[in-house]
């Protein structure tokens, strides 16, 4: 079957991937009168247990794919490592899946990520890649130290990710990240950590949301603040690029695109998320409405939902045991809490998350 869109309610979704984002994505899918279908390769999962139905296995497996595409005909996903061969499979079985194979492609490896952004208008720091040690030494050398190195692929929260004080420190740090295939990137001197989260739906309208101001702890989102305090020129630079970014991967869904803000005021993209994203949580509480419905009218072909602000959120990410204090939460009038269900509180694991909303100033 292929998907017959706009998609009525009453009909199946398919989320590959069981964790926070996939239960956020699918209570919105729910809200708006979809069964949700979830594949993970967990028996027990933050969206299992709030799908209407959940398919154990890994995303490469045949055999669950073939129950996937059994009951529904348009698939999402809540992370962007989605093999291409599974989406090449569900394609082939007449799944729509959206995002689409072009989006997952560029933001599944660094460098190629990085040329797509370039070659579309949406500048970067400088970069080079490295296959071997000696690769490295040259690249670090050409981009200058000190730089970091990244894995291409599956970095996520500051994993897979070393800085090099040296050139001479180059072929260590690409020994210590595996001695696979890396990006060394410039050291960015950026005055604050932004992102934008947008929207292209199937008719190719696209929305934007107000942008958001980041802050990381080695590496992971502790607290975003939108909308973020920025002038005209700064916002419309914003939804140029993301307006670029949009058209040139021929995008449906909702993005995630982080953004270095420079001391002359360019912005310069880190990276992309073809999927909804930590710094976009805030909309759940601060706009009519969020990341998470937005996605599943886009992908839905329904028409997008508005963007504006209607309160001034902070968002803080509850990590590992931090999660504990949701009573004091609870009782904090302006505090609305987003807990995910995981089941064991380990460090750094992101558990929930609150908004703090106030008026619009
Ligand atoms: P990433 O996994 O690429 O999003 O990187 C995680 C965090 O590392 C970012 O949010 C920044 O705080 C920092 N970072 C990433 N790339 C650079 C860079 N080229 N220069 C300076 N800081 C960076």
């Amino acid at each position: 079957m292929s998907a017959d869109l706009p998609l009525a309610p009453g009909s199946s979704i398919g989320i590959l991937g069981g964790g926070q984002l996939g239960r956020m994505l699918a209570l919105a899918a729910a809200r708006l009168g979809f069964d949700v279908v979830v594949l993970e390769r967990e028996a027990d999962s933050p969206a299992g247990r709030v799908a209407s139905r959940l398919i154990v296995g890994g995303y490469t497996d045949e055999a669950a794919l073939a129950e996937l595409a059994g009951c529904t005909s348009l698939v999402t996903f809540e992370f962007e490592n989605v093999p291409a061969a599974s989406v090449a499979w569900l394609t082939a079985h007449g799944v729509e899946v959206a995002p689409g194979e072009q989006a997952l492609a560029a933001a599944q490896d660094r460098v190629t990520e990085k040329i797509f952004l370039n070659a579309h208008g949406a500048p970067t720091v400088a970069f080079a890649a490295a296959a071997t040690a000696e690769e490295a030494v040259q690249a670090v050398a050409r981009i200058g130290a000190p730089a970091l190195m990244k894995t291409r692929r599956e970095g996520y929260d500051g994993k897979g990710q070393r800085w090099v004080e040296h050139a001479a420190d180059a072929a260590a740090a690409f020994a210590a990240l595996g001695g696979v295939p890396v990006i060394v990137e410039a050291a960015c001197d950026f005055v604050r950590e932004l992102s934008i989260i947008a929207a292209r739906g199937r008719d190719g309208a696209t929305a934007v949301y107000p942008l958001a101001e980041n802050h990381h702890d080695h590496g992971i989102l502790r607290r975003s603040l939108a909308p973020a305090r920025a002038d005209q020129a700064l916002n419309d630079q914003a939804e140029r690029i993301a307006a670029r970014v949009l058209a040139g991967l021929d995008y449906v869904g909702v993005i995630g695109i982080e953004l270095f803000e420079m001391a002359d005021g360019r912005l310069l993209v880190n990276e992309i998320a073809p999927r909804v994203h930590n710094t976009g949580h805030w909309t759940q509480d601060g706009c009519q409405v969020d990341q998470f419905e937005q996605h599943i009218r886009a992908v839905a072909g329904w028409p997008l939902g508005p963007t504006a602000a209607i309160a001034q959120v902070e968002m803080l990410n509850l990590l590992g045991d931090e999660v504990d204090a949701w009573r004091k939460f609870a009782a904090e009038p302006e505090t609305r809490l987003h807990l995910y269900g995981k089941r064991g509180a380990k460090p750094g694991r992101k558990m929930g998350h609150i908004n703090r909303v106030k008026p619009l100033g």
